[in-house]
């Protein structure tokens, strides 16, 4: 694959239907706690017991506090420069001045809510769904209360500060966990579990199989069906653009490869020069 940028914003230009597929790696220099990295606590924890429904049946306390902890440290976080190169680009006025007359998407797995935070333009496919949201459990209700504030119930308030200091968690009784508004039941996070199926797939379907660009963004691309995209782009004759510090699975789908910080090599392939002064 090219690593010339020259070479890659001449694609760009004549490129109509552009979608950016990005994943945790987008959200890395904003500080945001990697799955792994988490307080060194959650190392003793698999992910079946903390991103599963079954782990969720089994402790709701536990989960609560680990999404409790995200939801703290995302709010904490502020988009960095490789957001706002998506957000500017996602503008039409000044898309259009870049590539005329082209279409853009976003498609995030991530759920810290930081690309919507950046002012992108809608619609941002938020796939893997957003830690402020809470789902009812309660399968006759099922009401969905977006952004519900945080902290969202007493029970969990501070629990993020024994997550810093490593210390072991409270086991926090239900009737203390964070309730639906509607109908009372126990509420759970509105992110997509491990066994779930993710959002807007039909949506995200059509985007995938009209791109003409794929841009791979920090991503491993080893959760599907996220890590298919680029390969479906390929395959009907598109071009792929693959941008992570590491090699990755997307590096097979690559026309172009990027290797560095996507906060340092994004804005340069897009030709922005952005400064993060901005409090968001
Ligand atoms: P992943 O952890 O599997 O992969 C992250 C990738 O980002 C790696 O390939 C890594 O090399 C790369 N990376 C790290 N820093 C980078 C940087 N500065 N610039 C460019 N690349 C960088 O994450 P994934 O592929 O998103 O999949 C894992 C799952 O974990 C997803 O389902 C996602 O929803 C979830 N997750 C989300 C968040 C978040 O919302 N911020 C954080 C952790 C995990």
């Amino acid at each position: 694959p090219s690593k010339d940028f020259d070479n890659f914003r001449t694609l760009l230009r004549s490129s109509k239907h552009i979608i950016a597929v990005a994943g945790a790696g987008l959200s890395a220099a904003s500080g945001i706690p990697t799955f792994r990295g988490t307080g060194g606590m959650w190392r003793k924890y698999d992910a079946f017991s903390l991103a599963t429904p079954e782990g969720f049946a089994q402790s709701p306390s536990l989960v609560w506090q680990f999404y409790h902890y995200r939801r703290q440290a995302a709010l904490a976080a502020q988009p960095n420069r490789a957001h706002l190169a998506l957000s500017f680009f996602s503008l039409p006025a000044a898309r259009n001045q870049i590539v005329p007359g082209s279409t853009f998407t976003l498609i995030t797995q991530n759920v810290d809510g930081l690309s919507a935070r950046s002012d992108q333009e809608p619609p941002i496919l938020e796939m893997h769904g957003r830690l402020f949201d809470l789902l009812c459990t309660n399968r006759k209700c099922k009401h969905v209360e977006f952004n519900a504030e945080s902290p969202i119930c007493e029970g969990l308030a501070g629990t993020e500060m024994l997550i810093e200091t490593k210390t072991t968690d409270p086991n926090i009784e239900l009737e203390d966990l964070p309730r639906c508004s509607k109908c009372g039941a126990l509420g759970r996070p509105g992110v997509v579990w491990f066994g779930e199926t993710p959002h807007h797939l039909d949506t995200i379907d059509g985007l995938v199989a009209q791109a003409d660009l794929c841009l791979v963004i920090g991503t491993s691309s080893k959760v599907y069906p996220a890590a298919s995209y680029a390969e479906e782009v390929k395959r009907h004759g598109g071009k792929v653009a693959v941008f992570n510090v590491e090699h990755s699975h997307g590096d097979s789908k690559a026309h172009y490869l990027f290797p560095g910080p996507c906060e340092e090599t994004l804005p340069k392939a897009l030709g922005l020069s952005i400064s993060v002064d901005r409090k968001i």
